[in-house]
């Protein structure tokens, strides 16, 4: 009677374990947050992003923000980027490239397509990234001046800015992107302060002058800054968390970001330009082990780059390519994402496959 009663418990229980599992197979796993670098812009827009999973997402206007809450998600204001009156200061040689490739030689008169093309054509031949990693180390130099991050006077001028960007925050966003912090060569930057900063960091530390001792000095400045903006922010919004896409990259160690107090860590796992997805994979596998090495607080957040648009500079990722670094993020480990273009997520092709990876009712 008492062994057959333990084999039925036995059976029962076999089948309950087999059941499960079923269901568990059936489920494969998905994302469970999506940040979107777009804005929740329009009606029809915003219950598209709902759709595809999207959890967070900014505002600018009242009209944009009641949209957000409406379709579930949690909005942000923004975009911070780094002001003020000193830029950085970029060697001759990285100069002459980026003055090439924004075609600062070109005829003012030249119609616009036939500049455009010449644009085009150059930033194909030099390989431009567009702040993603060059291929092969190549030399890339962003088109646009960013400020040194180390002037008192940037400081003070990009505090400022935080301080409008709150003071014009719709009543009720939850947090802040921050975008475009990064040197212009990718590197570091040269302007006489910052080289004088340098040769008093090698000698408070007994170091020699090379590249690596470069890198660590510039690669300091640049989690200086990103931690002062990030206090700031917290100083006058304690309740705010702060949101950054890392770009331009940091050449010399593009993965550094951890080191920052960021509450949301977007680190490029897969830039618009088509990595091998065994790099997808390893930078994705990096940017969840470390992502609380430095920072309890801080959450890493893979990264991806998606233009849907064809015959631009940028590179254009077909879905199939989308498809395949989201199963490769989704198979290291990664449960959340940051995209942009944001308003290409929900463009035929690309809507259906962030719906199949991201979407709740999956
Ligand atoms: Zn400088």
């Amino acid at each position: 009677m008492r062994r057959s009663f333990l084999r039925m418990l036995f059976l029962v229980m076999a089948v309950l374990i087999v059941c499960g599992c079923s269901t568990f197979a059936s489920k494969p796993p998905r994302f469970q947050r999506l940040y979107c670098w777009g804005i929740a812009r329009g009606e029809e827009n915003t219950r598209k992003f709902a759709e595809i999973g999207v959890t967070d997402i900014r505002v600018i206007t009242q009209k944009d923000y009641d949209l957000a809450v409406k379709y579930g998600m949690t909005p942000y204001c923004g975009t911070f980027l780094p002001v003020g009156p000193y830029p950085q200061v970029i060697t001759k040689e990285e100069a002459a490239y980026r003055d090439y490739v924004k075609g600062k030689d070109l005829d003012k008169a030249l119609p616009k397509e036939e500049r455009a093309k010449i644009l085009l054509q150059r930033k194909l031949e030099k390989g431009y990234r567009y702040g993603g990693e060059p291929d092969n180390g190549a030399m890339n130099v962003m088109t646009f001046d960013t400020p040194c991050f180390n002037s008192d006077e940037n400081y003070a001028m990009s505090k400022k800015k935080i301080d409008e960007i709150l003071a014009n925050a719709i009543p009720g966003v939850k947090g802040i992107y921050f975008d475009g912090i990064g040197y212009t060569n990718l590197h570091g930057c040269y302007c006489e302060k910052c080289l004088r900063d340098y040769k008093a960091f090698l000698e408070r530390n007994k170091l020699d002058d090379t590249q690596a001792n470069k890198d660590l000095f510039y690669r300091e400045l640049l989690v200086n800054y990103f931690n002062a903006m990030i206090d700031y922010v917290k100083e006058k919004r304690p309740d705010f968390k702060v949101l950054a896409h890392y770009w331009p990259t940091f050449q010399p160690d593009p993965l550094f970001a951890n080191r920052t107090k960021v509450d949301y860590c977007g680190q490029t796992v897969a830039w618009y330009f088509q990595w091998p997805l065994d790099k997808v994979a390893n930078y994705t596998k990096y940017v969840l082990k470390h992502e609380k090495k430095y920072h309890s607080n801080s959450e890493g957040i893979p990264f991806v780059g998606l233009n849907a648009k064809q015959g631009e500079a940028l590179a254009y990722k077909p879905p199939e390519q989308l498809e395949r670094e989201l199963q490769t993020i989704l198979a290291a480990g990664g449960r959340t994402l940051l995209v942009c273009n944001g308003h290409d997520m929900i463009k035929p092709g690309f809507y259906e496959v962030f719906k199949k990876y991201c979407s709740p009712s999956n």
